[in-house]
């Protein structure tokens, strides 16, 4: 097999550093703004994200999780009797502007299922969503508001995104 490096690790700190502002820009800053994560990856990259707001506007941004596994509408046989994946948002996201981040974006049925989770959860003012590498192929009308790095992809290739021992995103790399 042949990979490509799509971003190496400074080539994702760009990327994060450049959606953090893209993020301040559309908000006009951080006021009521929260992150949710997707776990795993999504997770990881919330907190590199909060990290960075705080940098540059000297404010805290919350960061949430939610747990997809078991969520999505394509897995599960019928939606209101299955368990949710766990969700861990341990604030109010009650009129908040809800930034939904994960890592790579394909068919869109994980968003559609973290957006579930997290109407359940509060009524948030609006959900973005903010994505490290977009590979096309969505089954859904999602799309993201903010992205990393689109990436066209055949369905067999896949997507690595590599995280070091502390979480901290390492590089991007196509699998073909
Ligand atoms: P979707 O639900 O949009 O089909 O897939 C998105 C979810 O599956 C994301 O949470 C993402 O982590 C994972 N995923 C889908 N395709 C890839 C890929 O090529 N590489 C990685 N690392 N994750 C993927
Ligand atoms: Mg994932």
């Amino acid at each position: 097999t042949e990979n490509t490096v799509i971003l190496d690790g400074v080539g994702v700190k760009r990327a994060l550093t450049r959606i953090a502002h893209e993020v301040l820009e559309r908000n006009k800053g951080v006021k009521d703004l929260v992150l949710v994560g997707i776990r795993t990856g999504g997770v990881y990259l919330a907190h590199e994200l909060s990290l960075r707001l705080e940098e540059i506007e000297g404010e805290k941004v919350p960061v949430g999780a939610v747990d997809i596994t078991l969520y999505r509408d394509d897995i599960k046989g019928h939606s209101e009797h299955l368990p949710v994946g766990k969700t861990e948002i341990p604030f109010s996201i009650e009129g908040k502007k809800v930034v939904l981040v994960d890592d790579v974006l394909f068919t869109g049925r994980t968003i559609r299922a973290a957006m579930d989770a997290i109407m359940d959860h509060g009524r948030p003012s609006c959900i973005q969503l903010a994505v490290l590498v977009d590979r096309g192929h969505r089954d859904l009308p999602i799309r993201a508001d903010f992205v990393g790095r689109n990436v066209p992809t055949s369905l067999k290739e896949n997507i690595t995104v590599a995280f070091d021992a502390a979480n901290k995103p390492t590089e991007v790399v196509l699998e073909k």
